[in-house]
């Protein structure tokens, strides 16, 4: 038996470290878990009052292409249903574009550093990879588009950019695309769109309307608070969303999750609750920090990249010990950071506490 070449050099996916695997090791009752962009809190009451019911569909197959929820995406994101592809979690849809997309001898352009499922999914497919150095945890679209050659198939763009909360705004990714040749796809991985309050973000949506090369990503893991259900969607040129179908496995969202983010949608004061606090938990973790003299990047996100100034694995077993999990950057390519999501305002709290008692110890503060 021989694997191919480029998979054997593709690493295991390293996940934020789980709840109950902390509990068991270090024997605690509470713990936090502030390491993977989760939503603190929840999901809408509509998913359970309305959407996860019905046991007696269980032995029935979903129907594969979701057109209720399709329907009612277009609807909320003013698109046409025909733009609209569901996915077992954005993740897979990142892996259709790289099988539809990429082979040997072709390649991918991301960003260094930035999500890494998009690094993982083009060594599947044997394609080269193409890292430009994030410019003060921000997007290069400028290098970005020096290293499109003819070969290129994909650029990847993770907006706000995973790890750092960064964005490209409007303007930059409308004169990039003006300028890259029409062979590239674009894919716009909104993941935490609905976090964002910025007002130059772009609204990528609009963009696809005239542009066949540009596919958003979106997600219900994230504020919808749907992350074990695994659902999310793309919305591009019916022609890319076409492609995918091809490669779409039958039955690849469930019909538990289809209703989960049916109902989900519906709740969009949930969405809104969830955006303010997000706002203001950000406040209350980046003005510590300030007084602290900490540097971090200026995020749109649900977490915050924090610049520690000692090794981020010991920030991490030192918060680990105290029964909070964030992310530890070194495995992130920021060896002395800390990726933290934002909390409940008590969470938020314990986790400050915790860390200033690690600075202390450090004789930073
Ligand atoms: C969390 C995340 C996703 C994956 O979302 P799923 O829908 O749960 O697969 C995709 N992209 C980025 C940047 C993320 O952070």
């Amino acid at each position: 038996m021989s694997p191919n070449e480029w998979i054997k050099d593709t690493a295991i996916y390293q996940p934020g470290k789980p709840l109950e695997e902390v509990k068991r090791e270090l024997g605690l009752t509470e713990v936090i878990k502030m390491a993977s962009n989760e939503n603190p809190w929840g999901c809408s009451k509509e998913v359970w009052s309305k959407g996860v019911s019905h046991p007696e569909d269980t032995p029935f197959y979903p129907e594969g292409a979701a057109p209720d929820l399709t329907e009612k995406i277009a609807e909320h994101i003013e698109t046409d249903p025909s733009r609209i592809l569901l996915g077992n979690g954005t993740d897979e849809i990142v892996k259709m574009l790289a099988q539809v997309y990429l082979k040997p001898g072709k390649n991918a352009i991301m960003a260094d550093f930035t999500f890494p499922r998009y690094e993982m999914v083009t060594k599947m497919t044997g394609a080269d990879i193409v890292k430009v150095p994030l410019s003060d945890g921000c997007h290069d679209l400028k290098e970005m588009e020096n290293r499109i050659n003819a070969d290129t198939q994909i650029v990847w763009i993770c907006n706000p950019n995973n790890p750092t909360g960064t964005i490209v705004d409007r303007v930059t990714i409308e004169s990039f695309l003006e300028r890259i040749p029409p062979h590239v796809l674009v894919v716009m991985d909104e993941a935490y769109q609905e976090y964002v309050t910025h007002p130059d973000y772009p609204d990528t949506i609009a963009l696809i309307d005239y542009n066949p090369q540009v596919i958003a990503l979106r997600t219900f893991s994230k504020i919808y608070g749907l992350a074990s259900f695994r659902i999310g969607y793309a919305v591009a040129h019916p022609s890319v969303i076409q492609m995918l179908n091809r490669v779409r496995d039958p039955f690849n969202t469930n019909r538990y999750a289809q209703s989960a983010a049916l109902h989900a949608l519906t709740d969009q004061t949930f969405v809104l609750y969830c955006r303010n606090q997000n706002r203001l938990g950000m406040k209350q973790i980046t003005s510590q920090l300030e007084k602290w003299d900490l540097s971090y990047y200026p995020s749109q996100a649900n977490f915050i990249l924090i610049h520690t100034g000692f090794a981020g694995d010991d920030v991490f077993n030192h918060l680990l010990r105290a029964g909070i999990i964030v992310r530890s950057g070194q495995v992130l390519g920021y060896p002395t950071s800390i990726r933290v999501t934002i909390g409940t305002k008590e969470q938020n709290e314990l986790f400050l506490q915790a860390f200033a008692a690690f600075l202390k110890e450090k004789g930073k503060i």
